[in-house]
């Protein structure tokens, strides 16, 4: 009988989550907001893992958290008691009643909403989301001004913030920013002793224009730079690590992957590892990223297939099957990785597959 000495997980591969950089983060948002900041936990806490994130954010103390979906806020809610627990897409119609019997607090988005939670709601909290430049959700400028001008249409409704939701927070120099800023101003001037909720992670970073009693940060939880082209605030939260599977040999001119879109000038050695699109190591990261050995940059070349990459190691003779190459880390993280497949840290995070080992670093 042969004893089984490596370990069979769902991939070779493995993904470390930095909880205590996540907590670390969410501390650093809290002193430079200078007021209560949320957890933004939606899409399974982009990537990382809604229960780990939520069960250490509240055992530090947060009190607030947000997702997308109702189904998303009803695998949390055992676990957070009596903090709110908020959800971004709302209400479809029917569902008031799942939201009033498990405490989870709708984002109204339309005066219809309103008046359903009006009708509905018993008297338990509801955010009121104002748009001010996104045209995606929440209450338009005509229904807004409606409002406004008829506060009573919101009596008897249990508003714990009125919200907006920042379109170019990220861009210092867009003009966006202003305007929303003046808007946010409306808002304050027609909910008078309603508390408010502006900034997401790059609103914090505005300090005094987008401050409010409420921060809503997902991305710079996670380690994304709400800041971008300055100096990263936030600590880095994942390490993606990536075992050689194989190394090989090629001659000059040989091919390599999918369509041959890559060949050796010269006489090179290729090693194989297990990730691929699949893994949400992106197909447009095709001969564009590096991973990193020993800090040194590690080309990925060919076409990134579903479930394998390759990466030029010629000039590496120590890297052999079972070397761990870094696909994501200090120094290359989410931002870096994200500019190398022309997207954002957000679609690297939540892109994340859920073949990985996930070894999560704690407290
Ligand atoms: C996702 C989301 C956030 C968090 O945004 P980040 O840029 O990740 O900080 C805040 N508010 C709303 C309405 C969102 O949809």
């Amino acid at each position: 009988m042969s004893a089984l000495t490596a370990p069979i997980g769902p991939s070779p591969a493995y993904l470390e989550i930095d909880v205590a950089a996540i907590v670390a983060n969410w501390r650093i948002l809290s002193a430079r907001h200078g007021a209560p900041v949320a957890g933004v936990v939606k899409a399974d806490g982009y990537g990382l893992g809604a229960q780990l994130v939520a069960d250490h954010l509240f055992a530090q103390g947060c009190r607030h958290f947000f997702v997308a979906h109702l189904s998303e806020a009803l695998s949390l809610r055992a676990a957070l008691p009596g903090a709110m627990l908020a959800v971004f897409n709302g209400m479809l119609a029917g569902q008031e009643g799942v939201f009033v019997q498990h405490g989870i607090t709708p984002v109204l988005n339309s005066l219809a909403d309103l008046d359903a939670w009006r009708v509905h709601g018993a008297g338990h909290e509801a955010i009121l989301h104002i748009d001010t430049g996104m045209s995606r959700l929440g209450l338009d400028q005509d229904e807004f001004a409606a409002l406004r001008g008829d506060p009573a249409r919101r009596a008897g409704v249990n508003l714990a913030y009125v919200m907006t939701h920042l379109v170019s927070a990220e861009q210092p120099d867009a003009p966006v920013n202003r305007q929303q800023a003046a808007r946010c101003a409306q808002i304050r001037a027609a909910f008078p002793g309603i508390k408010t909720s502006f900034a997401n992670s790059s609103g914090i970073f505005w300090d005094d224009l987008f401050r409010s009693d409420l921060a809503r940060p997902g991305a710079a939880l996670y380690g994304v730079n709400p800041t971008p082209g300055r100096p990263n605030p936030m600590r880095d939260v994942v390490r993606l690590v990536a075992p050689v599977l194989q190394v090989r040999a090629i001659a000059a001119e040989t091919p390599v992957g999918y369509n041959g879109v890559w060949i050796a000038s010269r006489p090179s050695k290729i090693a194989t590892v297990a990730v691929g699109y699949a893994d949400g190591y992106l197909r447009s990261l095709s001969g564009r990223a590096t991973a990193r050995f020993d800090g040194h940059p590690i080309p990925l070349v060919g076409r990134v297939s579903m479930d394998l990459a390759t990466f030029d190691v010629t000039d590496f003779p120590a890297i052999r099957p079972g070397t761990a190459l870094e696909l994501i880390g200090p120094g290359h993280g989410v931002d870096a990785l994200a500019a190398e497949a022309d997207t954002n840290g957000y679609e690297i995070l939540t892109a994340l597959g859920a073949r990985y080992e996930r070894r999560v670093r704690g407290l």
